[in-house]
């Protein structure tokens, strides 16, 4: 008998998460209560832990104790989530990953390959892609010739990151956290770019950026601004601006609401957690993976490309 006192039914698929955090408990176990492709077995994490099944200080001890597991969720920090990833490919597991997938482009490159070889399913997983109207976006641009676009995502620190360390760390991305999931939308609706131009600003404190200007450029010379700020108080932006030869196009709120030249198109509550975990499902059954490495790149580029402001220390 598994640790968990239950078998799964056939079909089902037993999972385990890890990193008990503010991701979970907001997103993650309500979106699996409702999504009946599973069965949460086990939680393994240092401090958190999940009401109504067995918890574990770690992986290790979870892959250990209850071996029906069919699939982990990582959802601690990236910097912390390739060893845990691999333990878990190496135990013939599916792994769900939460974003950023990992800290550096070569390690989840490494993962990807290592989930082959042992034949499981690794998933990059990018919430904001689920966004409601981030298809209706991408079908209106197919349609349209793009002039330019721009990328504006200033949020409040304070307000949705209270207390995390590691945000601020090497490897915690600062201010590209939040923007990572700009960039996983504009590399799903706008056509392929690179950076030619990028400026971070590191508080003196700290080692990732409070802010960043970042500017793309497509082989079809458009032009993609990005400016990304964290120390925004009042009204929060999240928006993807494109203007094309049909209108200006306004995604905004995360990729929630969508206008053209100003009328709303698309404005819908959203469900980004649940279509995530159908996706993962499906993934799972058809025995492929889903790792789309384009956000991550942009943003080790940005690192690598980027002139380096020291600016005002920073303080919770
Ligand atoms: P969090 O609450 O600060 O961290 C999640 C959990 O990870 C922590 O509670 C902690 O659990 C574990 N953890 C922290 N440091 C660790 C370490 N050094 N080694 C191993 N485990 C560690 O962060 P979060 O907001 O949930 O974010 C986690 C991930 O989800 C990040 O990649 C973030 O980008 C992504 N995400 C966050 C949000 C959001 O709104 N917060 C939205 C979408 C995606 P224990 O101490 O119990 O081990």
């Amino acid at each position: 008998m598994p640790a968990s006192g239950k078998t799964t039914a056939p079909g089902l698929i037993a999972l385990g998460i890890v990193g008990v955090g503010k991701i979970v408990r907001d997103q993650h176990l309500p979106a699996l209560a409702k999504d009946p492709n599973y069965r949460l077995a086990a939680a393994a994490s240092r401090h958190g832990k999940v009401d109504g099944i067995p918890n574990f200080p770690s992986i290790e001890a979870m892959l250990g104790a209850v071996p029906d597991l069919d699939a982990v969720s990582l959802c601690m920090p990236p910097q912390f989530r390739h060893d845990a990833a691999r333990a878990a490919l190496l135990a013939g597991k599916h792994v769900f990953m939460e974003k950023p997938p990992g800290a550096t482009v070569s390690e989840v490159e490494h993962l990807r390959a290592l989930a082959a070889e042992r034949g499981v399913s690794l998933f990059a997983s990018w919430h904001s892609r689920y966004a409601p109207a981030v298809e209706a976006a991408k079908t209106f641009l197919a349609s349209a010739r793009i002039k330019s676009a721009a990328i504006i995502w200033k949020e409040d620190v304070r307000r949705w990151h209270p207390n995390q360390e590691w945000i601020w760390q090497a490897g915690g991305f600062g201010v590209f956290d939040p923007g990572i999931n700009a960039l996983s939308i504009a590399t799903h609706i706008l056509p392929p770019m690179f950076i030619s131009e990028a400026s971070l600003d590191f508080p003196a404190n700290r080692d990732a950026p409070v802010a960043a200007q970042v500017s793309f450029r497509t082989d079809d010379g458009i032009v993609v601004g990005m400016e990304l700020d964290w120390l925004q108080t009042g009204p929060q932006t999240w928006d993807i601006a494109a203007e094309t030869d049909r209108g200006r196009m306004v995604l905004s709120s995360g990729g929630a609401r969508l206008a053209i030249d100003g009328r709303a198109v698309q404005d819908e509550s959203e469900t980004e957690y649940s279509q995530l975990y159908r996706r993962f499902a499906e993934i799972v059954r058809a025995g492929i993976s889903d790792v789309d490495l384009a956000p991550l790149q942009h943003v080790a580029d940005a690192f690598m490309l980027g002139k380096r402001n020291v600016v005002d220390a920073f303080y919770d």
